[in-house]
């Protein structure tokens, strides 16, 4: 009924950076191609949707990326603190709509996969995608790109993951990621902390303090968007839990995600990614403990719509639509 995979990256347990004489400072690369995807939408994202921030001139783009209140600027000012170099590589970013043409996301990832390639050297990836797409061809866009990305920089390379609290997380991309954190909080007030807590993670991977593993637990339910509200029940003491959890010095991130309802794919609904120091035991059994919470909630996230004709007929209908449509618009992507 329930599925719970638990991953390791065992080649960590060895890796030290690769630091050149250039600079003793660990360079980490930053990208990311973000799109939440109704699949339902039948026009399409095409490659023209998608706005790229400013990656010239070279020496500016970190002062301009860091205005931003989101994880991008949250990865800048923790690896500011942290003492890592930063290596802009290809943010983008697509409005909400269909899924996304094979086209545009060939493009966008082949070009991510240039930029980091050019780089001199890195030690590691950041990479803030919403955590929703849906591409023509691949029902988990997110997955599929961090599996090229792994393809292509190979078992021992650090890939630190944001996602937003709506991302639809499968099992694959908590196997090919190093580690995987989404917001915390719905609408996103903790974006730029949830930056600002991966640079730490990857800092503490490229120096070798710790090793991230990490599991999901997904519980079989749709949580409806209107009861996604994290400032109350019945996710506020979720949510609670997970920033509790992480005062274990063991366990370096909890997520909780409410999940994107709007996309007909195998990994919609809510997860639960628990990422330790090396305690696959551990990460397993909380984020299972923890996605036990949210199906324990199940009763109380029934929605008692009326039916099409007496609904519009007494005018309920109009206004519970409306009622839902609201609320979508709290969160923003
Ligand atoms: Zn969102």
């Amino acid at each position: 009924m329930r599925t719970l995979v638990v991953f390791m990256l065992t080649p960590f347990l060895f890796f030290a950076p690769a630091l050149s004489a250039e600079s003793a400072r660990p360079r980490i690369a930053i990208g990311g191609i973000s799109h939440e995807s109704n699949s339902f939408n039948p026009s399409k994202t095409k490659l023209a949707d998608f706005r790229r921030r400013n990656t010239e001139p070279f020496d500016q783009v970190l002062l301009e990326w860091a205005k931003s209140n989101d994880e991008v600027s949250g990865y800048i000012e923790g690896a500011g603190r942290l003492g890592l170099e930063l290596y802009p590589g290809l943010v983008a970013a697509a409005d909400p709509k269909g899924p996304v043409t094979d086209e545009a996301f060939n493009t966008l990832v082949e070009e991510l996969i240039r930029r980091l390639r050019s780089a001199p050297r890195l030690d590691g990836l950041l990479l803030a995608n919403h955590g929703a797409m849906v591409v023509e061809s691949y029902p988990h866009g997110d997955a599929e790109m961090v599996r090229r990305l792994r393809q292509v920089f190979g078992p021992a390379f650090p890939i630190v993951v944001t996602h937003d609290f709506h991302a639809n997380i499968s099992p694959e991309i908590v196997k090919d990621s190093t580690a995987l954190i989404t917001y915390k909080e719905n609408p996103h007030i903790d974006t730029k902390e949830r930056g600002m807590q991966a640079a730490r993670i990857m800092a503490e991977i490229v120096s070798g303090k710790v090793k991230p593993v990490q599991a999901i637990a997904k519980p079989p339910m749709m949580y409806n968007i209107v009861f996604q509200y994290t400032q109350v029940a019945p996710l506020r003491p979720i949510v609670d839990e997970s920033r509790l959890l992480e005062k274990n010095p063991k366990i370096l991130a909890v997520s909780v995600s409410g999940g994107y309802q709007y996309a007909d794919v195998p990994a919609m609904g809510p997860s639960v990614v628990v990422v330790t120091d090396n305690d696959p035991v551990l990460a397993a059994r909380e984020a299972q403990r923890v996605a036990d919470m949210l199906w324990a909630t199940r009763d109380k996230i029934v929605l008692n719509l009326p039916d099409a004709a007496p609904g519009s007929a007494n005018g309920h209908g109009r206004q519970h639509w409306w009622r839902l449509v609201g609320r979508q618009h709290l969160h923003f992507g």
